[in-house]
């Protein structure tokens, strides 16, 4: 039986590797990639070659029958995503739990490492011994029901936003009558910023400085 590691990669910064997970990707047999030509920088930059799969969001379940023969046949799969650690809203929870049911005995191990999501956690200056986590609020149905939700938190709540919604999620977030976030762009990249306050401040923050409207971002909602 072979084995199937799910890799964490970096976030930005390619320095951001463990040395596992560098002797894992040239030690293994496959690797099946969000966006080849992502994870193909990473390679090239460490001197890796190895046949590359694609394996996005959508083929999640068409893939496991596939990487399922691999593993019966002693392969050395490997998973990553474009960034960060696999299956943290990315591509990876659904196949992990797919082989998991095909093959309870397998072996799947994790070789952790970067995530946006503890990346921010680390720098935000909240207390962090309990977070929750929601990744993506949903664009349409189910936002507002959320965003009361988030209001309503004990806890800091974590999410993930692109450049194209992070002001319209600041606005509802100040309508709401939200006291504080944390505002995390870019981390490890040349135009890291943290910004942290009202939600106010923040928000005239980004109004103010429309070319930082760019590039990813992490929420935090302060109680
Ligand atoms: N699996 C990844 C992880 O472990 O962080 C998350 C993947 S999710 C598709 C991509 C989102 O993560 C971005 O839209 C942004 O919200 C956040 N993100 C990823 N890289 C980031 C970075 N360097 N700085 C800030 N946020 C980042």
């Amino acid at each position: 039986m072979g084995k199937l590691s799910i890799v964490a990669t970096p976030i930005g910064n390619l320095e951001d590797i463990t040395l596992r997970a560098l002797r894992t990707l040239k030690e293994c047999g496959v690797i099946y990639a969000e966006d080849t030509r992502v994870i193909s920088k990473l390679l090239a930059r460490y001197e890796i070659k190895k046949p590359l799969q694609r394996l996005d969001a959508t083929m999640e379940t068409k893939k496991v029958n596939e990487i399922v023969e691999r593993l019966e046949a002693g392969e050395h799969v490997v998973l990553v995503s474009d960034a960060g650690t696999p299956g943290v809203s990315d591509p990876g929870a659904r196949l992990v739990a797919h082989i998991r049911e095909e093959i309870p005995n397998g072996v799947i191990e994790a070789i952790p490492g970067p995530s946006a999501l503890t990346a921010t956690l680390s720098i935000a200056g909240l207390d962090t011994s309990g977070f929750t986590f929601l990744g993506f609020l949903p664009h349409k149905k189910g936002r507002q029901t959320m965003l009361k939700k988030i209001a309503e938190s004990e806890l800091p709540v974590v999410l993930y936003e692109s450049p194209h919604r992070i002001l319209k999620l600041l606005k509802e977030l100040e309508a709401l009558k939200i006291p504080r976030a944390v505002v995390a762009r870019e981390l490890t990249k040349i135009h890291e910023e943290l910004v942290s306050g009202s939600v106010a401040e923040v928000l005239e923050h980004f109004a103010m400085h429309p070319d930082r409207v760019r590039g990813e971002f992490v929420v935090i909602v302060a109680p």
